[in-house]
């Protein structure tokens, strides 16, 4: 079938109204950019998942960073879209602003160097982030370990997507099918997704981040829903340039070699099981503290980030948005990130 073909059919479709989770920001992003929405019928719902890493991040962990930052020979080093995320007393860009020692970084490996250079300060780096990310810290470790540079900690907010997947399986039983994280994806494989497939009788499809991957993607989700209902739901792999069915095994291990599964607390979504990636005990020279910042510090009143991130409510069914939460000024942390659903939203208000 060609594309113009499951444009037709996506938006003459006339069934029971289907709500479809795209995971990850970068599909968010995508989606809104090329105007996919408009070519679905009514009763198709995109729903915005939890694939944003920093609009997941604890407030807890936020306040741990600023203290960090406060505390003499320290600095606190993270990439740009850390900055503004609000803490319980404010983000790293207001304490910067106060004195605080925060210093940006491209890629966690560069703070080797810079650690390596000054000796008497200690470099305490934000990791946040998926599957993705989690190998350049890995090998920002090895580095770090091989040049026996002790200068510096890591403090993980590093989760892992499968937990939240099951959760929302779990508890939000409306969803229909997911549009599974591309990136992630890459790392961990479509294989990954075959038991909550089976287990939820729910359509997992890994896509590509072109506007036709994902109506294509879309499209693969309503058929397993409508086409060929009383069939098992599975797991369809559309992006096989980019995706394997086993993932990456060497990025998988060296994952497995400096970090162990372990509760997190994931902004709006609360503690889920083996879930965050923490440092292995023979690493804890290098740990900054990560354990623990399992505190329920919540959402700003009235910021509804927790029914966004999980597909609930539409962000602009918050009343904050546009109002008193927008990208200059954010009240929440679905507003802040590149990949955070209100974000992306509200960047792109003329295409609602
Ligand atoms: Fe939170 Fe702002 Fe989004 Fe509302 S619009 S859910 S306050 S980030």
């Amino acid at each position: 079938m060609n594309i113009e073909q499951i444009i037709t059919e996506l938006k003459e479709y006339k069934g029971p109204e289907r709500k479809i989770m795209e995971v990850c920001g970068t599909h968010t992003a995508s989606i809104f950019k090329s105007g996919v929405r408009s070519l679905l019928s009514s009763k198709i719902k995109l729903i915005s998942g939890p694939g944003c890493p920093v609009c997941v991040t604890p407030a807890a962990y936020i306040d741990r960073c600023i203290e960090y930052a406060m505390t003499e020979n320290h600095v606190l080093v993270t990439f740009g879209d850390m900055m503004k995320v609000p803490g319980t007393e404010g983000s790293l860009s207001q304490a910067k602003g106060n004195g605080a020692k925060v210093e940006l970084m491209y890629s966690p490996m560069e703070v080797v160097d810079r650690a390596e250079k000054n000796p008497g300060t200690t470099y305490v780096i934000a990791g946040v982030g998926f599957e993705t990310t989690v190998p350049a810290y890995a090998l920002t470790l090895e580095e770090a370990v091989g040049r026996g540079v002790k200068n510096i900690r890591l403090l993980t907010a590093l989760k892992t997507v499968m937990p939240a997947l099951e959760w929302i399986c779990e508890n939000e039983a409306e969803i229909d099918g997911f549009l599974c994280p591309g990136h992630v994806s890459v790392i961990i494989g479509s294989a990954a997704y075959e038991n909550l497939a089976e287990q939820y009788q729910k359509p997992f499809v890994v896509a590509g981040f072109e506007p036709e991957h994902i109506l294509a993607g879309v499209y693969d989700i309503m058929r397993q829903l409508q086409v060929e209902s009383g069939k098992e739901k599975g797991v369809h792999n559309l992006y096989k340039n980019a995706v394997r069915t086993e993932g990456n095994q060497k990025a998988m291990s060296v994952i497995d070699r400096y970090f162990e599964p372990g509760a997190a607390m994931w902004r709006g979504l609360g503690m889920i099981e083996a879930s965050g990636l923490y440092l292995r005990p023979e690493f804890a020279l290098y740990d900054g503290g990560s354990k623990g910042l399992d505190r329920d510090l919540e959402l700003p009143e009235a910021c509804r980030c927790g029914d966004v991130i999980v597909g609930r409510i539409n962000p602009n069914e918050c009343p904050m948005f546009g109002t008193g939460c927008n990208p200059m000024n954010p009240y929440g942390p679905c507003m802040v990130s590149s990949e955070g659903a209100c974000g992306i939203w509200h960047r792109n208000i003329g295409m609602l």
